[in-house]
């Protein structure tokens, strides 16, 4: 489903991806590991096309689509659920996901609203309260939910456990799991590698802007080096 080929990316003249070739399958969930400043969010964002890239390629259902601008690769069922909760603060649980529609004209969207909310049930009994006023955890549901209003064929999912207590980040990875029954492709970046490789069917793991492990899920995590140096085991 999506390709990359020796893609590169700056910042100005410090090279941050340094030629990273991935490929994702339709029906997969690939992990994107790796330590801190690895450039695993440059990498999402050059799929995304928010950041520019200075060589490589990114094919999409064999479609080239490194020069599209993001509004089209949205069109074509790419969606970024960026890092940070980034959801509309002053607006409720409700509208928010209702932005995630935008797009679309089907009659669908409340089916689709609903089981948002058979996923995330706290937003459910929160749909008509603020969204700036849920906790973290809520709002990291909420930003999934609201990427997937848009129907995306494949989702982009930039930390979804960042900060969250350890009963949440199961419920969010469970979530994730649970879109793969949907037809949904994730390709999810990770600093809490075990728990991500521990669900997905293949990783990559990303060294300063290379690939420096890739396999299934868990022949990384039996992997000698990949376990001494990004999972904290012995
Ligand atoms: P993290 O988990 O900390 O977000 P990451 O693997 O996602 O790490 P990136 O955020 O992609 O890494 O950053 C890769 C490198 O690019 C880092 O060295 C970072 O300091 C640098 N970088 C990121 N954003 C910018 C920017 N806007 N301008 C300059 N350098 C940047």
């Amino acid at each position: 489903m999506l390709e990359v080929e020796n893609l590169r990316s700056a910042y100005g003249r410090i090279e941050v991806l340094k030629g990273v070739s991935l490929e994702v399958r339709a029906g997969e969930v690939v992990a994107l590991v790796g330590a801190n400043g690895a450039g695993k969010t440059t990498l999402l964002r050059a799929l995304s096309g928010v950041q520019p890239m200075t060589g490589g390629e990114i094919r999409f259902k064999g479609q080239r689509i490194d020069r599209l601008p993001p509004h089209q690769r949205v069109e074509l069922g790419i969606t970024q659920s960026p890092e940070g909760r980034q959801v509309f603060g002053p607006l409720t649980v409700e509208d928010n996901l209702r932005l995630g529609a935008y797009r679309r004209r089907d009659k669908d969207i409340e089916q689709d609203r609903d089981r948002v909310f058979a996923m995330f049930p706290i937003l459910a009994e929160k749909r008509h309260l603020l969204a700036g006023g849920l906790s973290g955890g809520q709002q990291q549901m909420l930003a999934i939910g609201r990427a997937l209003m848009g129907r995306p064929k494949l989702l982009l999912l930039d930390e979804p456990s960042l900060g969250l207590s350890p009963l949440l980040v199961d419920q969010i990875l469970d979530a994730i799991v649970s879109l793969r029954k949907d037809g949904i492709t994730v390709l999810l970046v990770e600093q809490n590698a075990s728990a991500a490789l521990a669900i997905a069917d293949r990783g990559y793991v990303l060294e300063t802007g290379k690939v420096a492990y890739s396999g299934t899920g868990s022949s990384l995590l039996s992997d000698p080096q990949v376990k001494a140096a990004y999972l904290g085991i012995e």
